[in-house]
């Protein structure tokens, strides 16, 4: 809901500055059209001299007022200024023309043009289609050859329609300025025709301005195709009804500039040349009709001309279509919905060219970047931020790039990068710029949000020829570098490895859990009331047969995705209660914090599990803590709040591992079932050197207090750390100042010499 009305808010203002500058547009507008309807009101009640000069002061005052109210257009709103001032000459040249036309003749006879006023005239269309022309321009990013070529047929065929129906009419009527009045309609009719051609590519949506220009030019075409037939039979009356159809086509076009500016639409692409041999028929249909009618030939000839010239105005309008559905269907199937970025399709395209490049001796690095705990932003801040973010990533990110390189959305929270002739260290330096531009806060939602990022790399053709290979690469790296929470990893075959050196991996592990390969170390936590150590946090390692023993950051990550988290916790839930009953059989009564992870707490099973292996070691749930991430709460919310609550009900404590680090509130962890809060190691560690961090501690520990929480301070790696954080009233601490994590037998050996002799 909230990010609904934020949106609406957004909405509201970034159209609020166009409608405010729009309002005195419109007030003009009425103050024009009403003066406009009161001259006209005026010329009907009567001829005499108080109401005949009302009528035609109105009339002047109506058509100046209106190139006024064009230029007040573009003057006050930005955007579309140019076809407001195109537009404005327009009007104005047209108005130009009149007067001189008013002045050359006074009499309600027609006058013999040219005269020079019909320069004016005349100049009204090669200006109002300028002005057209950059509105459309303004709503489609780019016109195709095609769209092109189908302005020149209707044009061609518009022409045509013209003398079919105005020159051909009265060519033969000999009046000498006859020729010149049939230009006006045909004029108008092409302009008409490029509106319709506009309109059917810009499609639904075009907006209200250019339904006003249609009309306007509408009525320009009929008002200037009667008068042209007038002209001809010496029936036109100046101040007639037939002016009326010219004022209105203004205030029509005075309407259009009362509209909000709209949006670009869709980018269409170069299209086909599909319109050849319509353009021909068109123009081969224009010779027949012109021959046709100047020699006085068959009517025939007229009519199959005439016919194939509707035809190809059909064609034409079908192809505006045509091209604008294509360019938009083969856009869509490149690109993603969401942030408009090249896509996955997109991406294998350009792998052809990148192994061309590489097949010729070039290089090329392709960068997989995944966004660090994206779930966590939508599911604790709404799907509407993360869609928001994804979309501010892009701009971002883009900034970083060379012109000629390839940024896109591979699905999710996943990008590639695609870059022509960069190597090793050219492509670790753009990883580290990325990361860094991500890492200055996003504003959104009215708050700041910054996120880590996950960029894996691969180089060819040092890694692979086939940049498809390349791509598989850096995400393995990818997943390296987020296991390893770095920013960047070029790929290593020996360490990350392909599919089989995976499938080999998880082999390994799923032994190492069977056969015992896993071992706890176990890190001390000294309550910094009595000054005693109460408990340890056992943390797991991997006793790997070739290669040593290993930290979970080389196998917590694989056991996840390879689905094993379910038995390595139970394996270690299994050797922490067996250490800590042995501990008990020898007096010491500590109690056991224990690393789960998400995938343990989305299954049911779980709390059942923990009864169990707490009843066959005969621990009390009491001494078993349970460490659970941020993270994993808001993942999978209802079901981890109710494996949490079950196991809550067991007697075992729920600690929040690495609080702060993600983007959860302390209000709503708190709601849930959990005992202790453990604030991050960055914040801990930090603390004596930063006033933010120390900030963050204490008013976390308060917060933590107010709560009921106990409070742990990880991550202490010296002697003042400790002090501060026993002088802010911190309960317990853990860090490597007291010890690092040891083997238990080691770590007993501590603990008897720390009773020995107290340090703190
Ligand atoms: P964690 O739960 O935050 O564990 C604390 C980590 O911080 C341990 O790294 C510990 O060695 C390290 N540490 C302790 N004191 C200090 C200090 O003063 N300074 C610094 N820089 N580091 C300190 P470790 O053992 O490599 O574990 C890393 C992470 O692996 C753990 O983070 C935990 O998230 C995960 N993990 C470890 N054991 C298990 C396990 O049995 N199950 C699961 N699911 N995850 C585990
Ligand atoms: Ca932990
Ligand atoms: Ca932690």
């Amino acid at each position: 809901m909230v990010q609904v009305i934020t949106h609406a808010a957004r909405r509201r203002r970034t159209r609020q500055p166009a409608d405010r500058s729009l309002r005195a547009v419109r007030v003009s507008a009425a103050v024009l059209a009403s003066v406009y309807l009161l001259s006209l009101a005026a010329h009907g009640l009567g001829d005499d001299g108080v109401l005949a000069a009302l009528a035609v002061g109105g009339k002047w005052l109506f058509i100046v007022g209106l190139t006024g109210l064009l230029v007040l257009r573009a003057v006050t709103v930005p955007e579309d200024r140019a076809v407001w001032l195109l537009f404005a000459a327009a009007v104005g040249s047209y108005t130009v023309g009149s007067l001189g036309y008013a002045l050359t003749n006074g009499g309600p006879a027609p006058i013999i043009r040219p005269i020079w006023a019909d320069l004016a005239f005349i100049a009204f269309h090669p200006l109002a289609a300028a002005a057209l022309f950059r509105l459309l321009r303004s709503r489609m990013r780019r016109l195709t050859s095609s769209m092109w070529l189908d302005a020149v047929v209707t044009g061609l065929t518009a022409a045509a329609f013209a003398s079919a129906f105005a020159i051909g009419a009265y060519l033969h009527t000999a009046l000498r300025n006859a020729l010149l009045v049939a230009v006006y309609p045909i004029a108008d009719l092409l302009l008409l025709v490029f509106i319709a051609g506009a309109l059917a590519v810009i499609g639904r949506g075009a907006g209200a301005a250019w339904w006003w220009l249609t009309a306007g030019t509408a009525l320009f075409v009929v008002t200037d195709t009667v008068y042209a037939y007038q002209v001809a039979h010496g029936t036109y009356v100046i101040g007639g009804l037939l002016d009326v159809g010219w004022g209105l086509a203004f205030v029509c076009y005075g309407m259009a500039a009362c509209q909000a500016p709209r949006p670009r639409t869709s980018v269409p692409l170069p299209g086909v040349r599909a319109l050849v041999v319509p353009g021909l028929c068109a123009i081969g249909a224009l010779v027949l009709l012109l021959r046709g009618y100047l020699e006085d030939g068959d009517p025939l000839a007229g009519g199959l001309a005439f016919t194939a010239v509707v035809a190809a105005l059909a064609r034409t309008a079908l192809t505006f279509r045509e091209v604008r559905a294509l360019a938009d269907s083969q856009h869509q199937a490149r690109t993603d919905e969401l942030t408009g970025l090249p896509n996955r399709r997109q991406v294998f395209e350009t792998f052809r060219a990148a192994d061309a490049r590489m097949a010729a001796g070039g290089t090329a690095a392709v960068l997989v970047m995944d966004l660090d705990r994206f779930k966590e932003i939508n599911d604790s801040l709404g799907h509407g931020v993360g869609d928001a973010l994804l979309r501010e990533v892009g701009p971002r990110l883009a900034g970083h790039l060379r012109s000629g390189d390839l940024l896109a959305r591979l699905g999710g929270d996943e990008f590639v990068v695609l870059a022509a002739d960069m190597d090793e260290d050219g492509a670790l330096a753009l990883a580290e710029r990325l990361c860094a531009t991500l890492a200055r806060s996003f504003r959104l939602a009215g708050m700041a949000l910054s996120v880590e990022a996950s960029v894996g790399i691969a180089i060819g053709p040092r890694h692979s020829r086939h940049a498809e290979e390349l791509l598989q690469m850096a995400d393995l790296a990818m997943y390296a570098a987020k296991a390893g929470r770095s920013c960047a990893v070029v790929y290593d075959e020996e360490r990350h490895g392909s599919g089989r050196y995976r499938l080999e991996a998880v082999a390994q592990l799923r032994r190492a859990i069977t056969e015992g390969e896993l071992v706890l170390h176990h890190q001390p936590k000294l309550s910094l009331q009595t000054g005693r150590v109460d408990g340890v946090e056992a943390l797991v390692r991997w006793q790997h047969p070739e290669r040593g023993l290993l930290f979970p950051d080389a196998f917590i990550e694989l056991a996840e995705s390879a689905g094993l988290m379910g038995p390595l916790t139970r394996r270690v839930l299994d050797a922490a209660l067996a250490q800590r009953r042995a501990w008990a059989d020898r007096g010491r009564e500590l109690t056991v914090a224990v690393n789960v992870s998400p995938s343990n707490l989305v299954d049911e099973g779980f709390p059942d599990e923990v009864a169990g292996l707490l009843a066959r070691h005969g621990v009390p749930a009491t001494a078993l803590v349970l460490e659970v991430t941020e993270s994993l709460l808001m993942a999978d919310r209802e079901r981890a709040v109710r494996v949490l609550s079950a196991l809550r009900e067991t007697g075992v404590g729920i600690s929040i591992d690495d609080y702060g680090t993600g983007y959860s509130s302390l209000a709503y962890l708190a709601s849930l079932p959990v005992t202790e809060l453990k604030l991050d190691r960055t914040f801990v560690s930090a603390m004596n050197d930063s006033d933010r961090s120390a900030s963050i501690v204490t008013s976390t520990l308060q917060l933590a207090h107010a709560l009921g929480l106990v409070f742990v301070a990880e991550g202490a790696e010296d002697r003042a750390t400790v002090d501060a954080l026993a002088a802010l009233g911190c309960d317990v601490v853990q860090g490597y100042h007291l010890s690092r994590p040891l083997p238990a037998e080691q770590l007993e050996r501590w603990l008897q010499a720390r009773t020995a002799t107290p340090v703190a």
